[in-house]
Formats: structure tokens, C-alpha cells, sequence
């Protein structure tokens, strides 16, 4: 879980903007994330659900259903290369062979009408057009031994319906490492998937983050997991990050109320007191449609001040990588400044 030293970036992610065209209005699903992630990285995104987390990794995969969506801002460095500029033929040899994907339901990535393997040497070979079939068998099956399935040689001949749910989230996971790609979107993997197997497929991502030096992004709702996984954090809430920081770092020194109410609404075995209620964050997400310029976190936020409902708060840099947008670390010049400016531009 310890990032080396000197590993390079792979995938820099910079002012990303994904916006849904409806009926009702713009929905900003992702509106100016920025992050990066370096070679044997794991680096966790988290939020409710509608705060953008999941179409941030769409967006990375360029799998956004278009129309509603589209990307309309930014850019995806994938080893210096702005992977939104390629086309469609260029972005098929990255999908799957640089960057891979896993998914929330193994079912909709694993077709029930072939077998593992057909499926596994399909995907080996269209990445690596020189491998025989009998070479991408030998590796399908090794990959499989890897995610821990037993007799992976019998097992390979088998259909998906014919393993559990964790057993087919573990063959989704070797299909997409079969290519050896540098980055694995993990989105919500295990969500699916009961407590005991839970941990066994996030113990399993780990392992193969450190044997292969994968870049992991792991998109979850839950801080717990992140706890136990993640080398940094990326907070999000509406459509923005609003707090970044180093797994530690967060949880001594969550900033944003928000990351402060997650913290405080993971259930803890140590601290808890007989009967105690779980915390939890007063309030519903925001509706994303049209969101006027201000803190869409305030209606939920006990500490919101005036500058709040009225102004979005600009990045804070608090030292030891550790960025929050939120007024509570902004002096009171700029709060004045940015209510000043609020209301001339509400009154014209
Ligand atoms: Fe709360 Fe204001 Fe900070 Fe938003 S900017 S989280 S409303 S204090």
C-alpha cells in the first residue's frame, strides 16, 4: 500500500468535465476533476451515490453513453498522451490492453452465452494479435490461478452461471488483467458480493496491485474499504473533489464537513459504545441539474457561513498534499471579495 519511490504518473486526469443533456437541464455530473496516479498506486474515490465518482471512471474509459452524455472539458493523460483526443480504433487498443475495468455486476461484462475460455482468448488475442490460442489458453488459465480459482484448468471450460457471484467477479478480474494493463478501474467491486467474499476479492486487487504494480482506482461509497487499501483519497460530492489527501492524512485530519460526517458514519469496533446510533449525514445529495454557483453541500453543512450559499470555494492547499474546497480555510478578505462579487453578479 506504500507508493515507491519514483514511480512515475500514468494517468493524470485534469479539469474533466462530463455533462448529461436532459429534459430538465444540464446535469454537471463531473465538473472539473482533477487528480493523478502514479505506477502501483491505489487511489480511492469516494462519495455517495450521483456524486460523479463512477462516470469520472466512465469518462476515463470513454464509455459514456453519448447522446445523453458527453465529455466536454478537459483532458486524460495516459503516459503524457491525451487519450479524449484518439479516435474510437485508437481508444479500443488502450480499453481493456492499458487500461481495464471492473465492474459492480461480473453479469455485465462476462456474456452467459460463451464459455470462460472462448471469452478469455477472445480478449487475450484481440490485444496481443501474435499470441496462438494456445498460448492465450496457458495464459487465461494462469490468470485464473492467480484470482484463486481452483482446478483452473477444468474450470476455464465452464460458462459464467456455472460459478457464485464472487467466483465470477474473480474471473471478471482476471480477464481484465489478462493484458497486463497499468491501470484497473475498480468501481464499487464488491457491492455486489456478501461481507466474507467482500474481503477476499478487495485482499485479492491488493495483492495483484503489488505483484504487478497496477494502478488501482477504487471507486466505493465506503471509507472503510478505502482504509484498509488505498495509498490516497479523492472526496467527492456534486460533481467536484472537494477534498484531497493521503489515506492517513485524511483520517487524522478530515477538512471538508463532509469527509468529517463520512469518517464519522463508518461503524467502529473500537470506539463504539453500547447502543450507541451511527452517525449520519443530515439531508439528501443535491439535485446536479443547473446547481447555482454556490457550496452544494451547505443546506447539509452545520457550519456553513453566508459566502457559502453563495460562492463556490476555491481549492486550499493545506500542506502535505492535502487540498479541500471549503471557506472554512479561506482568510476573510476572500470570503468578503467572492460575496462582493456574488452579489453584483446576482444583481445583474
Ligand atoms: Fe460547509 Fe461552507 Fe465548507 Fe461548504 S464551504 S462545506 S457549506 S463550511
Amino acid at each position: 500500500m506504500s507508493l515507491k519511490p519514483n514511480a512515475k504518473p500514468v494517468l493524470e486526469v485534469k479539469d474533466l468535465q462530463t455533462y448529461f443533456k436532459t429534459d430538465a437541464g444540464i446535469v454537471k455530473a463531473v465538473d472539473g476533476v482533477s487528480f493523478t496516479i502514479h505506477e502501483g498506486e491505489t487511489l480511492g474515490i469516494v462519495g455517495e451515490s450521483g456524486s460523479g465518482k463512477s462516470v469520472t471512471n466512465l469518462s476515463i474509459m470513454r464509455l459514456i453513453p453519448s447522446p445523453p452524455g458527453k465529455i466536454v472539458g478537459g483532458q486524460v493523460l495516459f503516459e503524457g498522451e491525451d487519450i479524449l483526443k484518439l479516435s474510437e480504433a485508437e481508444m479500443r487498443n488502450i480499453r481493456g490492453d492499458k487500461i481495464s475495468m471492473i465492474f459492480q455486476d461480473p453479469m455485465t461484462s462476462l456474456n452467459p452465452f460463451l464459455r470462460i475460455s472462448t471469452q478469455m482468448i477472445e480478449t487475450i488475442r484481440l490485444h496481443n494479435p501474435g499470441v496462438t490460442k494456445k498460448e492465450a489458453l496457458e495464459r487465461s488459465i494462469e490468470m485464473l490461478k492467480l484470482v484463486g480459482i481452483p482446478s483452473p484448468e477444468r474450470r476455464i471450460n465452464s460458462y459464467p452461471h456455472q460459478f457464485s457471484g464472487g467466483m465470477r467477479q474473480r474471473v471478471m478480474i482476471a480477464q481484465a488483467l489478462s493484458c497486463d494493463a497499468q491501470v484497473l478501474l475498480a468501481d464499487e467491486p464488491t457491492t455486489a458480493l456478501d461481507v466474507t467474499i467482500q474481503a477476499q476479492i478487495l485482499e485479492l486487487i491488493a495483492k495483484l496491485n503489488a505483484q504487478m504494480g497496477t494502478a488501482v482506482i477504487l471507486v466505493t461509497h465506503d471509507l472503510g474499504v478505502v482504509a484498509g487499501m488505498c495509498d490516497k483519497v479523492c472526496v467527492m460530492y456534486a460533481g467536484r473533489i472537494v477534498e484531497t489527501a493521503s489515506t492517513e492524512e485524511l483520517y487524522a485530519k478530515p477538512s471538508h464537513p463532509y469527509t468529517e460526517g463520512l469518517i464519522k458514519s463508518v461503524p467502529r469496533m473500537d470506539t463504539a459504545k453500547k447502543n450507541e446510533r451511527l452517525f449520519s449525514i443530515e439531508g439528501q445529495p443535491p439535485n446536479v441539474i443547473d446547481l447555482p454557483p454556490c457550496c452544494p453541500f451547505h443546506p447539509r453543512c452545520q457550519k456553513a457561513m453566508e459566502v457559502c450559499r453563495h460562492a463556490y470555494p476555491p481549492v486550499k492547499d493545506l500542506g502535505n498534499a492535502h487540498e479541500v474546497s471549503c471557506w472554512l480555510y479561506l482568510d476573510e478578505k476572500t470570503k468578503e471579495q467572492a460575496l462582493q462579487d456574488a452579489t453584483l453578479q446576482e444583481k445583474a
